[in-house]
């Protein structure tokens, strides 16, 4: 149930693994919250979601003297995967392909991250330059992270939702005992558990053995954001401003040095410079040049200069990819958009 004008709360989202009636909090904006209780066997929804059952509920957390409630709804968890996410021109998303338990918080995140990977992918079949490796490479990389999540939400509500008596009591003496570590209770505290996806096996080049570990490593993985400043000088901007909409090469030429070029221009050169993110984020990949998706997750990394080998490799889903980079005759370098 959402409720408005709550009042002062946690600033955080917190599990009450009571063992009678486990419930989550959750703050949101503008003095929101919202409770989420497990009904237990035999509870039906009409009765739950009265005015004297929210107030008996909610009662428990808060004041209720001037309760207001937005929404309240009973949901079923759910753990569904779909068998195919693709059937020629349809793609599946969000909630049509996977169902989870809300205990991760990965359900619209899980929807989000499919939205991206199938966005590029659906505007570069409009433009015509697509093979049928490319639209198979969605689910290819998106199912199997989205299982993760789907089994992880699973596992963490089977922790947090216990009503069994044995499984309550294993827990509560663990979870304070693991808390004992410092570096441990953080991992669990910032969920730190929930690995972020990695699309080494869709639509990217496998990496060759010379190209050394921790560059490899970027493979596959979301691009970090440094803040970056023309290296003829200039305002800072974010390197997103610099990589434009579409796929971009962007070669680690030193420390902290990037030249960017994108299809159809010739390359900029911008410098890393300090921000939110470690402006030496990317010096990993010195000497390399990694081909970034429009959806900025890194398809390629190869030596500097070695751009047609991951050309071949994409031929079949990306078969236009090489002409888009041509550079045009008579094209100039090109100022950092805004
Ligand atoms: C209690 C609860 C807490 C949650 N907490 C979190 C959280 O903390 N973090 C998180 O990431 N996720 C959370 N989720 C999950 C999240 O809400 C869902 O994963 C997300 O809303 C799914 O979005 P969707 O667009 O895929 O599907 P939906 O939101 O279901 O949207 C589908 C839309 O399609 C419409 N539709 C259906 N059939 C048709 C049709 N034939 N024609 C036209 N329209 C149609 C529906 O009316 C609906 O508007 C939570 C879910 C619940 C129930």
């Amino acid at each position: 149930m959402d409720l408005l004008d709550a009042g002062e709360g946690e600033p955080y989202a917190s599990f009450h693994c009571n063992g009678s009636r486990p419930a989550v909090v959750v703050p949101g904006v503008n003095g929101r919250r919202r409770y989420e209780f497990m009904l237990l066997p035999g509870e039906d929804e009409a009765t739950m979601v009265s005015a004297d059952s929210i107030r008996a509920l909610v009662g428990e957390y808060q004041d209720v003297e001037r309760l207001r409630v937005r929404r309240a709804a009973v949901y079923t968890a759910q753990q569904r995967l779909a068998s195919r996410w693709r059937e020629g021109r349809v793609l599946l998303a969000g909630d049509a392909a996977h169902l989870m338990p809300p205990f991760a918080g990965q359900g619209l995140n899980a929807g989000l991250r499919d939205a991206a990977a199938a966005a590029w992918r659906v505007a570069e079949a409009v433009h015509g330059r697509v093979g049928e490796a490319l639209m198979d490479s969605y689910e290819a990389e998106r199912k199997p992270h989205a299982a993760e999540m789907v089994r992880l939400s699973k596992r963490i509500g089977a922790v947090v939702m216990s009503t069994n008596p044995l499984v309550c009591a294993l827990r509560d003496a663990a979870i304070p005992a693991l808390g004992v570590a410092p570096r441990v209770k953080a991992w669990l505290t910032t969920m730190k558990f929930l690995r972020q996806p990695r699309y080494h096996r869709g639509l990217a080049v496998p990496v060759v053995p010379d190209v050394p570990g921790h560059a490899a490593d970027l493979l596959g993985r979301a691009l970090p954001q440094p803040d970056v400043v023309p290296a003829e000088g200039g305002a800072v901007v974010k390197l997103d401003d610099v990589l434009g909409r579409g796929f971009a090469w962007l070669a680690v030429a030193g420390p902290g040095e990037l030249s960017v070029t994108r299809p159809g221009h010739a390359p900029v050169m911008v410098r890393t410079v300090a921000g939110t993110v470690d402006p030496g984020i990317l010096d990993a990949a010195v000497g390399h040049e990694l081909l970034v998706r429009p959806d900025r997750y890194v398809a390629a990394v190869v030596p500097i200069g070695a751009r047609r080998s991951a050309y071949t490799s994409l031929a079949d889903a990306l078969p236009g990819l090489a002409d888009q980079f041509a550079v045009p005759s008579g094209s100039h370098l090109l100022g950092v958009t805004s």
